[in-house]
């Protein structure tokens, strides 16, 4: 596996890739990676010839006020697991390489985007729909991986892909959880043992609400309700949101239909974790 800083290198490689006519994943990362990232690379190299694993802490993604600077970061690691699991190339580059310090082009979607974390985090997905619109011209791959993790920015670039025609296949990839429930995460090393004891609200009250509408509960004021009743149980929890959208649309719903997303996003002390299950055709995704 190569670790690659420039765009132009890429470019180069995936163009020889091409004209021997390889396909192309690619998985978008943060870096720090774990093994939720992992399956994702693991898929990747199944589906593809090669693949490209970006490993990049985007700032125009995080707002001032939030954690850019103290964003874990270990590319010695890092490598190791995208290495193990299939990984071609490791693309890590600057900010300076990615951003020009005066840029003035940036991808904004409306609608989607201003639900759930778009609420408290307003700048957020302007930062992700960029960057990964960047990833997508400089890598140009046939298919990209992204977790359902964080399923509200997997609905915004399945809608972002197919609106700007960029003829990339998204290949959604289930929640890979700790032993105990908790769904992995980069942030998840922020956590004392304490805290780390806390998170478990989060998957807790997911699954007494996944009960409920398996139960036949549909009223999403009931259910919302129960999500916040179970997340207060925990002095350390702090809810962002506990809501329930149309998936992969993410329009708020009345009532639990068709097919749907129950999401949460809790402080667990200062740290802001986010789980979610999906439902679709009457079973979990
Ligand atoms: P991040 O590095 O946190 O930006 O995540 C990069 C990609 O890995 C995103 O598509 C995430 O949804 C995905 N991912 C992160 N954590 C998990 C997890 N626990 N299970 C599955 N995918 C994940």
């Amino acid at each position: 596996m190569k670790i690659v800083n420039t765009i132009e290198e890429v470019r180069a490689i995936v163009k020889e890739w091409k004209d021997n006519g390889l396909s192309v994943g690619l998985v978008p990362t943060m870096g720090y990676l774990h093994e939720g990232h992992a399956s994702l690379i693991k898929k990747a190299s199944q589906e593809n010839d090669r693949v490209v694993v970006s490993d990049f802490v985007n700032p125009t993604q995080f707002a001032p006020n939030e954690d850019f600077e103290s964003y874990p970061r270990d590319i010695a690691h890092d490598c190791a697991i995208a290495e193990e699991n299939g990984a071609d190339i490791i693309f890590n580059p600057s900010a300076e390489e990615m951003y020009d310090s005066n840029a003035t082009t940036f991808v904004n979607m409306t609608g989607i985007t201003e639900e759930l974390c778009g609420k408290t985090r307003p700048t957020h997905f302007k930062g992700v729909c960029t960057v990964v619109t960047k990833l997508f011209n400089i890598v140009t791959p046939d298919r990209a991986y992204f977790g359902q993790k964080d399923a509200q920015q997997l609905a915004i670039i399945m809608k972002m892909v197919k609106e700007l025609n960029f003829g990339i296949e998204i290949v959604p990839c289930p929640i890979i959880r700790e032993f105990d429930g908790l769904a992995k995460s980069s942030r998840n090393t922020y956590l004392s043992t304490e805290e780390r004891k806390a998170a478990l609200i989060l998957n807790k009250s997911l699954n007494e609400v996944k009960k409920m509408i398996f139960d036949g509960e549909k009223d999403t004021s009931v259910l919302k309700a129960k999500l916040t009743q179970v997340i207060h149980t925990e002095p350390l929890a702090k809810i962002d949101y506990a809501e329930i959208v149309s998936f992969p649309d993410i329009v708020p719903l009345t009532y639990a239909k068709g097919d749907f997303l129950v999401a949460v996003a809790v402080y667990i002390g200062r740290t802001r974790l986010i789980d979610n299950f999906i439902i679709e055709n009457g079973t979990e995704k």
